[in-house]
């Protein structure tokens, strides 16, 4: 399939971009990875007549650590992220998380910046994000605006970035001892997306009870969510096997669940407690 006509520009600088997406408020769209838009350009169910390409903007892709914060820049790509030392160190989830997307080439190519503002309800990152109660950081011609994680993913394919605004960084507290922390997923046999993907992200008080809990999970309703009442069923618990599985089975509570023909609604809510309860488990049994 061919893409419909459009022009092409390649800034080199963020005001630069910023400022060609003002220039075309109705009919421009940012190019990261390509991995989602170009192939919905070749089905023509997206058809934008300009590109403004992000990819030749430099110190855009970093991922750092400092004072106890880690950011990354929207144009670090998934496998920056998965073979990245400081991540592995200080907050392994999202290797982990990013390792379990797509294949070798899509992680060549594709970006966090780039998943998380297409908001896929299948996609893998926005669990990972929302169980770090991440801040994303968007820029547009009236400056920076900052939104919580929780605030950004609106419905399918709907997230709070305004038109002309671009996504230029992720950030959250670097997660401190004692934490553990786990992605599991069902890969959908054919696209590999997430059928259900859950990441936990848990803290423990010295006497080894859970202290907080943070549970993202993605592919069972029309967007990602933290799942409130595993949370809240875990906090302040001596966490074994019942308790979990108990916490667990809140997964989907409250949650409009996606049926299609690979999974039921039904059988979406039960992967999603059996997976949420096997995030937990592994996060526990990582606890440091
Ligand atoms: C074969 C295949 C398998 C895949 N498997 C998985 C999987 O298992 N799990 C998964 O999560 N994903 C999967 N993906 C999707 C992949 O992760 C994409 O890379 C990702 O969804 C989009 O990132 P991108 O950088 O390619 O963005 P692009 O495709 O370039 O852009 C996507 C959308 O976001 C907008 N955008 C991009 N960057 C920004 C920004 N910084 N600010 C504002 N708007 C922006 C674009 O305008 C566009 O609307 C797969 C893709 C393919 C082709």
């Amino acid at each position: 399939m061919i893409p419909a006509q459009f022009d092409y520009q390649a800034p080199k600088t963020l005001d630069e971009a910023i400022g060609l997406l003002a220039q075309h408020p109705d009919d421009a769209k940012i190019l990261a990875g390509g991995h989602s838009l170009i192939p919905a350009m070749k089905l023509r169910l997206a058809q934008p007549a300009f590109l403004v390409d992000i990819g030749r903007i430099k110190d855009l892709d970093y991922i750092r650590e400092e004072g106890g914060r880690i950011s990354i820049g929207a144009m670090a790509t998934h496998y920056q992220i998965e073979s990245s030392d400081v991540l592995k160190q200080s907050c392994p989830l999202l290797p982990e998380c990013a390792s379990h997307i797509g294949d070798v080439q899509v992680r060549n190519k594709g970006t966090i910046g780039g998943s998380l503002a297409h908001a896929d309800p299948a996609g893998d990152w926005p669990a990972a994000i929302l169980a770090l109660d991440a801040e994303l950081v968007a820029q547009g011609k009236s400056g920076e605006r900052v939104i919580k994680a929780e605030d950004f993913f609106v419905d399918l394919l709907t997230t709070a970035l305004q038109q002309g605004e671009i996504l230029r960084e992720i950030r959250f507290n670097k997660p401190q001892s004692r934490y553990g922390q786990a992605y599991q997923k069902v890969r959908h046999p054919a696209s590999g997306f997430a059928v259900v993907g859950v990441a936990a992200n848990l803290r423990f008080a010295g006497n080894g009870s859970c202290e907080s809990a943070a549970i993202g999970i993605t592919g069972v309703g029309s967007k990602a969510y933290r799942a409130r009442g595993v949370e809240s069923a875990l906090a302040g618990q001596q966490l074994d096997e019942q308790k979990v599985a108990a916490a667990a089975s809140h997964a989907s509570d409250g949650v409009d669940a996606n049926s299609d023909l690979y999974a039921s609604e039904q059988y979406r809510r039960h992967l999603a407690a059996i997976y949420t309860r096997r995030a937990i488990s592994k996060a526990v049994s990582r606890s440091k």
